[in-house]
């Protein structure tokens, strides 16, 4: 089975597993556990902020993140097809009282600062004020999509004139730092605090950062806690990130080729299937009159696994488990399918 269903479903290399199992370790919640604070620092370091927080999931980040920019009773802004209000099962609302507001991207998931400046409620008493605006690079619904640094520093200019917070999620942010080679921490410092996975396309198991200021991190630490990501000696988990973080962010750009090589198989037999090339490893293809369901089926059978993310769209997702081979053979018996 060629599995393309994820970037989260690669399993720890062996060098990966090494270096897990010879992690120094510390009780995290006493602050003892050098590589979770190594991996704090690092990445802090690498997105240009003072501080980090190792946490469970992207979802925990983002959940603390946004908290961290919005108070309970007002709002953050952001794209429709943001993880955060489409994944997070209403988090944010259910347990910090956050509500928000969707601009629409026609499905690309790209934010552009027009359309933020224009969704920035007025100091009013009778409106829900907007606290934070929340960007997804790369965005995981809108096809692993790339949002343009040049409109990021405009919707920065524009949330910053305006008072507004910013958060990042930036679960793949390194598959948009390997295209574009802006420097992590020139899209880190746009934003008040950021998110980062090393469980999607980095390899590693388990695990998220999030950074911002020390007194932010120090606040999320605390929330962290009550949430019950309180970790003990979580630094074998960190010791992975690490690993991740020192052998592959690079390779990503392998992924890339794949998605991209994927893709042409696809247009070679079925060019209707297929949109604009894909930006980074993440390729959506058009199931035309069939059911998504259907085709998720027939490609098992094929030997590709893949997942439906709409009624006639499916995806799937390069990783560093599958080779340059499976993704041009995935692509296709792709094509055939959707011929
Ligand atoms: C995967 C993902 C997350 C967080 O996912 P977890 O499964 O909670 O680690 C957040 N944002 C985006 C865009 C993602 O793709």
């Amino acid at each position: 089975m060629i599995d393309l269903r994820s970037d989260t479903i690669t399993k720890p290399s062996d060098g990966m597993r090494a270096a897990m199992a010879a992690a120094e370790v510390g009780d995290d919640v006493y602050q003892e556990d050098p590589t979770i604070a190594e991996l704090e620092a690092r990445t802090a370091d690498l997105l240009g902020h003072e501080a980090g927080l190792f946490v469970p999931s992207g979802t925990m980040s983002n959940l603390l993140g946004v908290w961290l920019n919005v108070p309970r009773g007002q709002e953050i802004l952001c794209d429709e097809l943001a993880h955060i209000v489409r994944a997070e099962h209403g988090s944010h609302a259910n347990l910090h009282g956050i509500t928000s507001r969707t601009w629409s991207s026609g499905g690309t998931g790209l934010a552009s600062a027009a359309v933020i400046e224009a969704l920035i409620a007025p100091p009013a008493g009778f409106l829900v004020q907007t606290a934070g605006v929340e960007i997804e690079n790369t965005h995981n619904f809108g096809g692993g999509t790339i949002q343009p640094y040049d409109e990021l520093v405009r919707i920065n200019q524009v949330c910053r004139g305006a008072g507004v917070n910013m958060h990042l999620d930036g679960a793949r942010l390194w598959n948009a730092h390997v295209v574009t080679g802006v420097a992590m921490r020139d899209y880190g410092t746009l934003f008040d605090t950021v998110s980062v996975c090393y469980s999607k396309g980095l390899g590693a198991p388990v695990g998220s950062v999030l950074v911002s200021n020390r007194a932010n991190i120090d606040r999320a630490r605390l929330q962290r806690k009550s949430l019950g990501g309180g970790m003990r000696q979580a630094g074998i988990l960190a010791a992975g990130c690490l690993y991740a973080l020192d052998h592959n962010v690079d390779r990503l750009a392998d992924d890339h080729a794949g998605a991209a090589a994927l893709a042409e198989a696809v247009r070679d037999r079925a060019p209707q299937a297929v949109g604009d090339a894909p930006q980074t490893n993440i390729v959506v293809l058009s199931t035309g009159a069939r059911a998504s369901g259907e085709v998720v089926a027939a490609a098992q059978q094929s030997g590709v696994a893949i997942s439906g993310v709409g009624p006639h769209t499916v995806r799937a997702v390069t990783h560093l488990d599958v080779t340059a081979d499976d993704c041009r053979q995935a692509g296709e018996i792709l094509g055939k399918l959707l011929a």
